[in-house]
């Protein structure tokens, strides 16, 4: 079925293990119909409230349950781009637990090779705003440049444009167009993954970054989700994972989706908890005891979107 691991088997034995690892977890993401969840951070505090609620939902599932901390070109450089990689790998030296790094949407090759460098398990080289042929010509040079450096490392692609912004909007993003005719075409697809041999795909169907003020997002086309399944044979990745309902994700997953984003519900968690902590303590000054009700506030998020994701 999925020519996703076959295909690597001979790329030899100087990957990085982690990258390995993830792809054995995606594997067994797809076997398992359930997704692998994907949150965006923005600091430390993000991060504990992504690995506890792992350890939270492992225990709950009775087995480990995989989460791979995604950090955009702002994030990362918020955080340190080589910091980011040093906190994953202390918490992974120290608990042995499986939670992975992807360079979330990276617009340059110069920004994929700082990350290559720097050791991620994975990027996302996104051209979907250039034209078909332009975007196929430096995602390839992307992928030439990543697998030199870690044969195993996993590469995904967007097609198809669904908005940049992790926000709360108060409408459809512009240059989003939701309609069956607009999203991403199984057979162009195909000629994308084909010509460019990136691991994984994100398309366009239905799904927007950011959610809406004050209502659900749209529906997934789950029915194009399954024809693009079944025409790549990849791995496919939903983004825009914030607003959308349990049914819908579950849906998405039977599909053929393996890796679930989400971002915009964790960063209003953090607001919403922020603003409350400061207002019910006006007079406190230390960041950690004001920063403490925001790991937990984002922890029920991922630890909810965890279950869904997960069946458990
Ligand atoms: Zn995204």
């Amino acid at each position: 079925m999925f020519n996703f691991f076959n295909a690597k088997k001979s790329a030899g034995a100087s990957g990085a293990p982690r990258s390995k690892e993830l792809r054995r977890y995606i594997e067994d993401a797809l076997e398992r119909k359930v997704a692998i969840g994907h949150f965006n951070i923005s600091n430390v505090e993000g991060f504990w409230a992504v690995v506890n609620a792992a350890e939270v939902v492992s225990k709950e599932a009775g087995r480990d349950i995989p989460v791979i901390i995604g950090v955009s070109e702002g994030e990362r450089d918020f955080i340190g781009v080589t910091q980011t990689r040093a906190l994953v790998d202390s918490y992974r030296a120290q608990t042995g637990r499986p939670v992975f790094l992807n360079a979330d949407h990276t617009y340059s090759f110069d920004r994929v090779k700082e990350v290559v460098d720097a050791g991620y398990d994975s990027f996302i080289y996104d051209g979907t705003e250039q034209s078909f042929d332009d975007n196929v010509a430096a995602t390839r040079k992307c992928v030439a440049y990543g697998r030199s450096k870690n044969p195993d490392i996993l590469i995904e692609a967007e097609i198809g444009f669904i908005g940049k912004s992790s926000k709360v909007l108060d409408g459809i993003p512009e240059g989003v167009k939701i309609s069956e005719e607009f999203l991403t075409k199984p057979e162009e697809a195909k000629r994308f993954a084909d010509a460019t041999g990136v691991d994984m795909l994100a398309p366009a169907v239905g799904n927007i970054h950011g959610m809406l003020k004050g209502g659900k997002d749209p529906a997934l086309n789950i029915k194009r989700i399954k024809e693009i399944s079944d025409e790549v044979k990849l791995p496919l990745v939903l983004h825009g994972g914030s607003g959308n309902s349990a049914e819908d994700f579950t849906a998405a997953i039977d599909a053929g989706v393996a890796i679930v984003h989400v971002n915009t519900e964790l960063r209003v968690a953090f607001r919403d908890a922020l603003k409350a902590a400061v207002a019910a303590h006006p007079d406190e000054v230390a960041p950690y005891k004001l920063m403490k009700p925001t790991v937990v506030a984002m922890q029920q998020v991922v630890e909810g979107k965890l279950r869904t994701f997960n069946r458990v």
